[in-house]
């Protein structure tokens, strides 16, 4: 019928979705993906309906991270279909549609952005409790088309290192959401401390609790620590990140915290 046609709204595959939780970091390198991996692998694991978007134009790595780096989605109608992991999280990256893994994204700000909006919208996510969302890092223009496209379904996760070049990154990224009304579920430190594998005790190596101070210093909650583990690492590049998740290491049991806590 025409007039339904006409009348109805383009389909969004956001629309039963209830939450959305953007994954932001000030930089790269300090585990944003480690952490929005994890954080949609425990909230599946413990009976979420849960997605995980990777839109990190810059370097997709929730493929690899989740053992799914040849995968294709399956397509319904002109929608994606996500990618079926354990615990029934449904995946969308980025990476699954690049020609090779070590493919770059070369589209110039505007291409890009609308890429980054389709990724979102155009794929058959049906009821979500919630979808964790991979953010490219920074306070630019990509990050900033992420959190638009969710409206006011976003709630960022800031993730930063000790030290304390990442800390300002952050208070930068606490500005950034502020700016935007996005509310903040709160800040994560991770590589916060070394968990030494013959004897299990965590160790400082930078001077620690940058991210406490700073969420106290923002009025932002302080989500927890996650150690630098050698078994994190490890799950990272074997692709087994459920076994970490599902694991009783000073790690898993910190990121455990962190949900607990979102
Ligand atoms: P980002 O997304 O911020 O660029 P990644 O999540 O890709 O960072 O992490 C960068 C590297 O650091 C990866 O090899 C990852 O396995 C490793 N890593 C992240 N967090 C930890 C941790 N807590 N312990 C050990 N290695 C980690």
């Amino acid at each position: 019928d025409l007039n339904e046609t006409i009348g109805s709204k383009p389909q969004n595959g956001l629309d039963d979705v209830k939450a959305v939780i953007v994954v932001l970091s000030g930089k790269g390198g300090v585990g944003k993906s480690t952490v929005a991996a994890n954080l949609a692998a425990g909230l599946a694991m413990e009976g979420k309906r849960t997605g995980l978007l990777d839109v990190d134009v810059h370097g997709p790595s929730i493929p690899r991270l989740l053992k799914l780096g040849d995968c294709r989605p399956a397509m319904t109608g002109t929608f994606m279909v996500p990618v079926e992991w354990h615990w029934n999280l449904g995946v969308m990256s980025i990476g699954f549609l690049l020609p090779g893994k070590d493919d770059a994204v070369i589209w110039r700000g505007p291409a890009k952005a609308g890429v980054i909006e389709q990724l979102a919208k155009q794929v058959a996510w049906g009821e979500r409790d919630v979808l964790v969302v991979d953010c490219p890092p920074g306070t630019g223009d990509e990050p900033l088309s992420v959190l638009q496209i969710f409206e006011d379904k976003a709630m960022a996760v800031i993730v930063t290192s000790p030290q304390d070049m990442a800390v300002d990154d952050v208070r930068r990224s606490v500005t950034f959401c502020r700016q935007l009304s996005t509310p903040i579920l709160g800040i994560v430190e991770n590589l916060s401390g070394f968990v030494c594998p013959s004897c299990g005790a965590v160790h400082d190596i930078f001077s620690a609790g940058g991210g406490e101070r700073l969420a106290a210093e923002t009025g932002v909650p302080f989500l927890g620590r996650i150690p630098i583990d050698s078994e994190v690492a490890r799950s990272g590049d074997d692709g087994d990140v459920f076994l970490a998740v599902a694991s009783q290491n000073p790690s898993a049991l910190a990121f455990k915290a962190v949900i607990a806590s979102v």
